[in-house]
């Protein structure tokens, strides 16, 4: 049974007194949840306090990204090592800000993937379409493909520790939810890629998020799902009681 898996991604906000408070907010205000993994993602230069005050509790800690290469002249970048030297134990790789803003292609993540792996760290693999991508109906090969060429060559043992998570550009930060619908269909068709480029115990047990403008008025039909195993929420995760409103709607199981 894959354990659901929230995840809260700070971005580029919170300065070190912010994160600090946001995090001691979610560690008392839910009591330790045993059938959920609670991750947050704060900005690097709070990941190792975030990591310390969060080492007593339920909650995962996860970078926003992550260096392809291990170490060497990368001025400005961080690597999985240091990531791991944090204390975090997840990173999100191939966010579609990333992707637009920073150029990411599948490739990249590929190489990002397989850096994280070496170093322990989970990584959770976003992919997702555009607007234009979902009008003009050829989604699905854009998801089939970042997702294929993402974990290319990955073996089962390591493919079977990944989060996926699906995350429409059109919904993130916009307000613009995906449908129930909409979210089933990709999921179904992304575990069914999952058993056919790994194995069906892969598809079986990789927890796919669904990202874009989460929030807990809309989380529980989203986690009703079959194959939604959890989200990835951005606006929503920096307000420690509106993200707890989310962990909390998830299916009693
Ligand atoms: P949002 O962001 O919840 O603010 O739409 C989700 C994400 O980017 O991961």
């Amino acid at each position: 049974m894959r354990v659901p898996l929230i995840a809260g991604n700070w971005k580029m906000n919170m300065t070190i007194p912010e994160a600090i408070e946001l995090v001691n907010g979610i560690k008392i205000g839910l009591r330790w949840p045993e059938d959920v993994d609670v991750v947050v993602a704060p900005p690097f230069t709070s990941l190792k306090m975030i990591s310390e005050i969060a080492k007593d509790s339920y909650i995962g800690v996860a970078a926003q990204n992550v260096h392809q290469e291990e170490k060497g002249a990368y001025t400005g970048e961080i690597s999985a090592s240091f990531i791991k030297d944090a204390g975090a134990n997840y990173v999100i790789i191939g966010h579609s800000e990333r992707r637009q803003y920073f150029n990411e292609t599948d490739e990249l993540v590929n190489k990002k993937v397989r850096t994280s792996l070496k170093h322990e760290l989970t990584p959770i693999v976003c992919v997702g379409e555009t607007l234009e991508e979902r009008e003009k109906g050829h989604f699905v090969e854009v998801i089939e493909k970042q997702l294929s060429v993402g974990l290319e060559d990955l073996t089962k043992v390591l493919a079977s520790e990944l989060v996926i998570a699906y995350e429409p550009v059109w919904a993130i930060g916009t307000g613009k939810v995906a449908t129930t619908t909409q979210i089933e269909d990709v999921h179904e068709k992304m575990r069914a890629l999952l058993a056919k480029n790994f194995s069906q115990e892969v598809a079986d047990s990789v927890r796919i998020l669904y990202g874009g403008s989460v929030k807990a008025e809309n989380s529980k039909e989203i986690f009703a799902l079959p194959n939604v195993d959890g989200a990835l929420v951005g606006g929503a995760s920096l307000n420690s009681s509106g993200f707890i409103e989310i962990i909390k709607s998830l299916p009693s199981k």
